[in-house]
């Protein structure tokens, strides 16, 4: 899966949402995030976030990787 990072808190920009084929990204609060289950990795939604925000799973930057489980847990909350 692709997963959301901080870039993204308060900016919103939803460019990504328009790309995705499967319409798996979702708002919540100050991000945007990915349902894992759901996303089919196509990286569609990677190249058109204005603030690279967007990581294939295994290339998060360490200072990230904390996103990679709030986005599974943002829809374990659910
Ligand atoms: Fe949607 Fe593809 Fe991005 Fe997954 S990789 S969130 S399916 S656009």
């Amino acid at each position: 899966t692709y997963i959301i990072a901080e870039p993204c808190v308060d900016v919103l920009d939803r460019a990504c949402v328009e790309e995705c084929p499967v319409d798996c990204i979702y708002e919540g609060g100050r991000m945007l995030y990915i349902q894992p289950d759901e996303c089919v990795d196509c990286g569609a939604c990677e190249p058109v976030c204005p603030v690279e925000a967007i990581f294939y799973e295994d290339d998060v930057p360490d200072e990230w990787e904390p996103y990679v489980s709030a986005n599974v847990d943002f829809f374990n909350e659910l």
